[in-house]
């Protein structure tokens, strides 16, 4: 069996999925029927060689899900997160603050933003950018609200530039600002095991927060600093052009549709959020932080809902004419 079978079925018997959730092979495979029948013994795909994108049966639905109530398992566990925690934080020196226009922490109640086109680019210049590492490189400087102060690392979010499911959370945390990278940790460990139930991998869809710098002991941000910072996003959103966006959280559900009702109670609802012209879907579900928080089957199965649902309407052919 080849190693990425092999983590997938890992990863399946993890979740407790085994048989329900489609091989990350089998999608590759959606586009040109099978040469030959899968005789794979884990697979519950049909064996005579018609997997074709039309005929395609295979991904987990909701009600899949609720169908087979005599699994004990939720659908998601985090058995070896705790182990992926620790080595992602056990650096052997913590990085060192970024160096900012003002070295005075604290100062955030008396913050001015910089004239210095590098340091709070205009919006000319973050409209002439054409690809994301131009974005990047163009606003990765950013002292434009007071979040600068206290980051080690801008978080610029990563993933596929052409991804059809885009996730966005509120901001980097303490694992993120260390390593300049969005959802690390045990959220983002979390969060990856979500996106493997879906069949995917983290490379297959993009990962952004409202706020590309860490708020001081992971705070919300506050409205004034992620409305200067959501610029960036709508502009990667723009060049990214995703079907669906997933928001993690109260804060995307606030910044972006505009919603102050609890998180609890819209999730799962479609919303949609306009940026650059294009209205897109816009999928509120909790953030995988509060996932752990509340490690509880309900909540699990919640999210995993959710998930299938931006799933089906990324991949459905409405969306694709929308791109
Ligand atoms: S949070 Fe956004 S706007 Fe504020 S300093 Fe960081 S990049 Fe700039």
């Amino acid at each position: 069996m080849s190693t990425s079978l092999l983590a997938w079925k890992e990863t399946l018997e993890d979740l407790g999925l085994m048989g329900l959730a489609p091989s990350p092979m089998s999608r590759m495979a959606l586009s040109k029927p099978l040469s030959k029948p899968l005789s794979n013994p884990m697979s519950k795909f049909p064996a005579d060689g018609s997997l074709t994108a039309s005929g395609y049966q295979g991904r987990p639905r909701s009600q899949d899900f609720q169908a087979n109530p005599g699994s004990e398992r939720p659908p998601f566990s985090m058995s070896d997160v705790s182990e992926r925690r620790d080595s992602s934080v056990s650096l052997p020196h913590m990085p060192q603050r970024e160096k900012t226009t003002t070295s005075l922490r604290g100062a955030a109640s008396d913050w001015k933003a910089p004239d210095d086109p590098m340091k709070n680019p205009p919006q000319q210049a973050i409209d002439e950018c054409q690809t994301l590492e131009e974005l990047n490189a163009r606003i990765c400087r950013c002292e434009a609200c007071p979040l600068c102060l206290d980051r080690i690392k801008f978080v610029f979010g990563e993933g596929a530039p052409t991804a059809r499911m885009m996730f966005v959370g509120e901001g980097p945390g303490r694992d993120e600002d260390i390593h300049g990278r969005p959802f690390v940790g045990r959220a983002g460990a979390l969060l990856d095991k979500m996106i493997a139930a879906l069949g995917m991998e983290r490379s297959d869809v993009y990962i952004a927060n409202v706020v590309k710098c860490r708020p001081p002991d992971n705070r919300t941000p506050f409205t004034t600093e992620s409305q200067t910072c959501l610029r960036y996003l709508y502009r990667q959103v723009e060049l990214i052009k995703p079907a669906v966006m997933v928001g993690l959280g109260a804060t995307p559900l606030r910044e972006l549709a505009g919603i102050t009702t609890g998180i609890t109670k819209v999730r799962g609802v479609w919303r949609t959020v306009a940026i650059a012209g294009r209205e897109i879907p816009f999928l509120p579900t909790f953030h995988p932080a509060y996932v752990l928080r509340q490690y509880t089957k309900e909540v699990r199965q919640a999210v995993w809902e959710d998930l299938q649902l931006a799933q089906k309407r990324a991949d459905s052919p409405i969306n694709s004419s929308q791109g």
